[in-house]
């Protein structure tokens, strides 16, 4: 079964939220764990908070887009931002790597993406922005899966 959807919001914080639970709403129907759902919806907070506090700093009146795609029972979510970018993206994914230590931040958002989600794929060019791609299989806990 195949089902895609896409959302656009502002860059605001409210939206952080609204984003993992309208992601959470989509893939609903592949009838997730409570696990993956709180696994899915902390990737997807990690992301747009990061599109929002890092990709588009000092920057007003612009767009998160957020592009989901159910293919069988693979989730896959996409979190584009039009910002900054990353000068060095391998750097950034190392855990504690923080260009915000003044934030309290603990650099810790792209290794919980890779934890809670099974492929974590990051495109940034600088000045133009950042494409996160996650993927996560759902349903195949051993002990509930299905034989079919
Ligand atoms: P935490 O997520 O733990 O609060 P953090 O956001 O600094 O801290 P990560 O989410 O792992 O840690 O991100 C690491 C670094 O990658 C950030 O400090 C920032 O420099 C850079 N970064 C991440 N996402 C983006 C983005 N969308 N645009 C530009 N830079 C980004
Ligand atoms: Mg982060």
């Amino acid at each position: 079964m195949k089902n895609e959807m896409k959302l656009e919001f502002d860059a605001i914080s409210a939206n952080e939220s609204f984003a993992r639970v309208a992601v959470a709403a989509f893939f609903a129907e592949l009838d997730p764990t409570l696990e993956e759902i709180s696994d899915v919806k902390t990737a997807v907070s990690e992301a747009v908070t990061n599109a929002i506090i890092h990709g588009y700093e000092g920057m007003e009146d612009k767009k998160v887009r957020l592009h989901c795609i159910i293919d069988d029972k693979v989730l896959q979510v996409e979190v584009v931002d039009e910002g900054h970018g990353i000068e060095d993206v391998d750097k950034a994914m190392e855990p504690m790597f923080t260009t915000k230590p003044e934030l309290n931040r603990s650099g810790m958002g792209f290794p919980f993406m890779e934890a809670f989600m099974d492929e974590l794929e990051v495109i940034s060019t600088l000045g133009q922005g950042t494409r996160v791609r996650m993927k996560k299989k759902i349903g195949c806990t051993p002990w509930i899966q299905d034989e079919d």
